[in-house]
């Protein structure tokens, strides 16, 4: 039998997206004569995309459905379809049709050729304004020089090979961060260039607040640099005190005056907003240990979608 590629793509409020999304995806892998599976996870929608995905499952077999229990946010659910797929090789794919289906056919390829990580990295970066493209870049960047984890240009969009789809299930963290742990766990890598296409229909889901939220998530569950980087400016600070402390003992001795006011509202300044900053490095991991101890289930599952009455040999 051939082998089976399962396409999981996350879902929230797409409405009418997702008939468009679930017939590109038809179109695309029927075309290239894949034995294929789509797992579509609703992430908790408030609008009709459930209704769609069950519907779409009852008219084909090859789609199935999950929904979560609530809005459980992007990474979670892309991580309930990964434990639900049963394909050899798993591609993850946004809904909104930015991640250019017509990528997937060049994806398998790659991965029939030997790759287990497949990654779709970005030509362009049209979707975006200004500042989105900058962000984006910016904390990639900072992210490769971080944690060693090479995420210049990278996006979601990636295919693994059941090998390397089982090694990131075994990951323990509650918060993954796909992008990047999907990197960490090595294996033998492909890229191909794909062009994100402008969103068709809605609007990004993502908030400046739910970015800024990612970013720390992606990078305290990925380094500890920020934590060093803290008892460095300590250190830096101590040796400043000590050379102002001697200086000003110097003065002293000498019968000299001191001038103080300004110098000693300064201090207070730059000492309480790093004292303040460094609080706050270390709360993000605390809040970060916390949650992992607490060991929650990273999503909950409502209902599943109703399998068509479709007999398997009917199937390709
Ligand atoms: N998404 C999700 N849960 C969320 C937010 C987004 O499942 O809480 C899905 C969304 O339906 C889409 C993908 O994640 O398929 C990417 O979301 P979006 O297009 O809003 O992000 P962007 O493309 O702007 O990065
Ligand atoms: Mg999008």
């Amino acid at each position: 039998m051939t082998s089976l590629v399962s396409v999981v793509a996350p879902i929230y409020n797409e409405g009418p997206g997702v008939d468009r999304f679930v017939r590109r995806l038809g179109e695309v892998l029927g075309e290239a004569g894949l034995r294929y599976e789509l797992v579509l996870v609703d992430d908790g929608s408030s609008d009709d995309s459930w209704d769609r995905i069950s519907r779409q499952a009852l008219l084909d077999d090859r789609v199935r459905g999950i929904q979560l229990s609530r809005n459980f946010g992007k990474e979670p659910a892309v991580l309930a379809g990964l434990e639900h797929a049963a394909g050899d090789a798993v591609v993850v794919i946004d809904s909104d049709l930015q991640h250019p289906p017509g990528a997937i056919p060049a994806m398998v390829q790659r991965w029939q050729d030997g790759a287990h990580v497949v990654e779709a990295v970005k030509r362009n970066r049209t979707g975006q304004g200004l500042i989105g493209r900058l962000g984006g870049k910016l904390f990639n960047r900072a992210f490769t020089g971080l944690t060693k984890v090479d995420l210049v240009d990278a996006t979601d969009f990636r295919l693994l090979s059941r090998p390397a789809l089982e090694a990131l299930l075994r990951l323990p963290e509650h918060s993954s961060f796909f992008r990047g742990t999907s990197s960490w766990i090595g294996f033998r890598r492909a890229t191909i260039e794909v062009d994100i296409d402008h969103r068709e229909g809605g609007a990004s889901r993502w908030t400046f607040r739910s970015l800024f939220r990612l970013a720390v998530n992606g990078i305290t569950s990925f380094s500890s640099a920020p934590l060093h980087l803290v008892t460095l400016m300590g250190l830096a600070f101590a040796g400043f005190a000590v050379v102002l402390g001697a200086q000003t003992l110097i003065r002293w001795l000498r019968g000299g005056s001191v001038a103080g006011f300004p110098t000693v509202i300064l201090l207070l300044l730059v000492l309480g907003t790093f004292i303040l900053l460094g609080l706050g490095v270390i709360g993000e991991y605390l809040a970060r240990i916390h949650e992992e101890v607490r060991g929650r289930p990273r999503y909950l599952v409502q209902e599943k979608s109703v399998r068509a009455a479709v007999p398997e040999q009917w199937m390709a």
